[in-house]
């Protein structure tokens, strides 16, 4: 990418399942380091479509899709970890760095939590170990799709909050159903509607 701070780059994006309906249509999108941007939009709009295109698993009819590194934090902590293998375990499998220690503290979480099994932490403490995981993949880009939507209201804060404290080393790409949250934790917000996918301005 022509500048180091650009961490995703969507230049004319076009895509449609086979035989289904275009989701996507001329869409743009820049994400620079430091930056949170939401894409909001109701069930079924595309929102998770975007991060397969993201993510390299579906090919765009048109565009372009550019990015660094790539980390994920999903929706279900309970399923985004094996349950029969220790966090520990499981970070070390992926982890570019051994020094991912470094963030237990910026996630509090406690160094002995990691050598529990999934089922042994509250969904709080798993999700924060989900994004440990992705941060000791040392990303550019944080995918997050719905991370918090599966934990209680006190809970989903806590982990927004630390998830945004993260934003100096990377740039953030929230998926969200949840406008409150994407107002209070994103610089911009990218709104699909149905029928309108069109995103010719957002670059
Ligand atoms: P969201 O994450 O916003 O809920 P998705 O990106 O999962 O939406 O899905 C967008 C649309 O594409 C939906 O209508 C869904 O049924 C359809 N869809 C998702 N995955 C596939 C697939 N593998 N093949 C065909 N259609 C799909
Ligand atoms: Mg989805």
């Amino acid at each position: 990418m022509e500048n180091p701070d650009t961490v995703l780059h969507i230049e004319g994006l076009e895509f449609a399942y086979r035989g289904g309906r275009r989701l996507y249509e001329a869409f743009s999108l820049r994400l620079r380091r430091g930056e949170c941007v939401g894409i909001v939009g109701p069930s079924g709009i595309g929102k998770s479509t975007l991060f397969e295109l993201i993510a390299g698993n579906l090919r765009p009819r048109k565009g372009r899709i550019e990015h660094g590194r790539l980390g994920w934090v999903f929706q279900d902590p309970y399923s985004s970890f094996h349950p029969s293998y220790t966090i520990a375990k499981q970070i070390e499998e992926v982890a570019a760095t051994r020094d991912f220690a470094e963030h237990l503290e910026a996630l509090r979480l406690d160094r002995s939590l990691l050598e529990r099994y999934p089922h042994e932490l509250s969904g709080g403490q798993l999700q924060r170990c989900s994004i440990l995981r992705a941060l000791s993949m040392e990303p550019d880009l944080l995918l997050c799709d719905e991370p918090t939507s599966a934990l209680d209201n006190i809970t989903q804060l806590e982990t927004m909050k630390l998830l945004v404290r993260l934003l100096d080393r990377v740039g953030i790409l929230l998926i969200t159903h949840d406008m409150d949250l994407a107002r209070w934790a994103c610089d911009r917000i990218v709104e699909l509607e149905e029928g309108a996918t069109t995103h010719k301005g957002v670059a």
